[in-house]
C-alpha cells in the first residue's frame, strides 16, 4: 500500500496514488503543492514521501531511481513543467552530472524564484554551448577574444574577480550572464542590459573587440562590470528581480527610492535628484574611473605608468549622448584632454593584441 501524503496529492491528478495500476497517463506520483508554496500544511517535506511498489513502474520524476518521490523531487518536477520546449529537450539531453547539478542547486537555494531563474538561464546557456558555474552563479557563453580577455582578467585582476564575486551566491541579488553579441554598433564593445528576473546580462562584440588592443578589451570589461555593479546595488535597494517601476506598486517605488537615498547616495544623486538618460555614465565618470584603472592596471601587470590606466578609464565616459560631454570630463584642462586622447590612440586603438 502506498503511504498517503495527506493533502499533498489531493486535487486533479488522475494518476493518484495507485502505483503501477494506472499505467500511462499522469504517472504515479503526487502532484507538488500548487503554486510555489512551501510544504503541505500538515506534513514536513521529510515526512512527505510517497513509497510505491515500483517494479517496472519507471516512476516519472523519481530522479535517483529509488522508487520514491521526495518533496524536493516533486518541486523539481514542477520546475521542469515550467520549462519551454527547447529548455526541456536541452535538459533531457544533459548528462546525469549536469542534471544533478541543477537539482542540487535548486534544493540548496530552496527553489527560490531567483534560483529557478538562474537554473533556467543555465539551461538556455547549455543550449548555446555556454558554461555554467553554479557555485558562483555565473553563466559564461563567451568565445574568441572576449573569452580570452575574460579569462585573463579573472586570473590576473583581483579587482575584477572581486567585482564578479559580488554576484555570487553570498550576495544573491542578481546573477550574471556573459554573452556574445556581434551585432553591436560600431565602437560599442559591450553592453550591460537592465536586470530582468534577477539576471543581469553583459554582452560583448568580438567584431568590435577585434579593432582594439587586449588592454582596450579589459577597459571594456571593467566598464561593463561597473554598469552591472550599479544595477546590482539598485536591485538590492528595489528588493525585486528587475528595476522597471511599472512592475512596482507605488509603495514599492517609495521604498525603493528611500532605500537608494539611504544606502546608495551616489546613485540616488545621479539617478533621482538630477536625472538624465545618461545618468549612469555621468556617475561612472565622476566616481568609478579609479576602479576601472585599478582593474586594467592589474590586467596589464602595471607595465605602464599609472597615468595611462587612469586615462584609458575615460573610454566611454567622455562623451555621453548627442556629443554632450560628461560633467567630470568638462573639468579637465585642454592639455589633460589631449593627453587622454593620445593615450587612447596609442594603447586602446593600438597596442598589443594576443587575444584573438
Ligand atoms: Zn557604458
Amino acid at each position: 500500500m502506498p503511504i498517503d501524503c495527506g493533502d499533498y496529492g489531493s486535487g486533479s491528478d488522475s494518476g493518484g496514488n495507485n502505483g503501477g495500476s494506472s499505467g500511462g497517463g499522469g504517472g504515479g506520483y503526487n502532484t507538488p503543492p500548487p503554486g510555489n508554496g512551501g510544504p503541505p500544511i500538515n506534513l514536513s517535506p521529510i515526512e512527505c514521501i510517497v513509497n510505491l511498489d515500483c517494479e517496472d513502474c519507471g516512476l516519472p520524476g523519481d530522479l535517483n531511481g529509488d522508487c520514491t518521490i521526495t518533496y524536493d523531487e516533486g518541486r523539481f518536477n514542477l520546475f521542469l513543467q515550467n520549462l519551454n520546449g527547447l529548455q526541456l529537450s536541452t535538459f533531457n539531453n544533459l548528462n546525469e552530472n549536469s542534471k544533478t547539478d541543477v537539482l542540487n542547486y535548486l534544493i540548496a537555494n530552496d527553489f527560490s524564484e531567483r534560483a529557478k531563474s538562474f537554473a533556467m538561464s543555465a539551461i538556455d546557456a547549455w543550449a548555446d554551448a555556454g558554461e555554467v558555474n553554479f557555485e558562483d552563479e555565473i553563466i559564461n557563453s563567451l568565445e574568441g577574444k572576449a573569452l580570452c580577455i575574460y579569462n585573463k582578467l579573472l586570473s590576473s585582476s583581483t579587482g575584477f574577480k572581486n567585482a564578479i564575486k559580488k554576484f555570487d551566491g553570498e550576495f544573491p541579488v542578481s546573477h550574471l550572464s556573459f554573452k556574445i553579441n556581434n551585432t553591436l554598433p560600431s565602437g560599442n564593445y559591450g553592453i550591460t542590459k537592465p536586470p530582468n528576473n534577477f539576471n543581469t546580462t553583459v554582452e560583448f562584440s568580438n567584431t568590435q573587440l577585434s579593432n582594439i588592443s587586449d588592454l582596450g578589451g579589459a577597459v571594456a570589461f571593467a566598464h561593463e562590470m561597473i554598469h552591472a555593479e550599479i544595477f546590482r546595488k539598485m536591485l538590492s535597494a528595489a528588493q525585486k528581480g528587475n528595476l522597471d517601476p511599472a512592475n512596482m506598486t507605488q509603495q514599492e517605488q517609495v521604498a525603493y527610492v528611500n532605500s537608494l537615498r539611504n544606502n546608495f547616495p551616489g546613485i540616488y544623486d545621479y539617478y533621482i535628484e538630477r536625472y538624465k538618460p545618461t545618468w549612469n555614465h555621468n556617475q561612472m565618470a565622476s566616481h568609478y574611473r579609479e576602479t576601472i584603472a585599478d582593474i586594467i592596471e592589474e590586467f596589464d601587470d602595471s607595465s605602464k605608468s599609472r597615468q595611462i590606466y587612469e586615462d584609458l578609464s575615460w573610454v566611454g565616459l567622455r562623451i555621453l549622448e548627442n556629443g554632450v560631454t560628461s560633467i567630470a570630463w568638462d573639468v579637465l584642462t585642454q592639455s589633460e584632454k589631449d593627453r587622454v586622447l593620445s593615450n587612447f590612440n596609442t594603447h586602446f586603438f593600438n597596442g598589443t593584441s594576443n587575444c584573438n
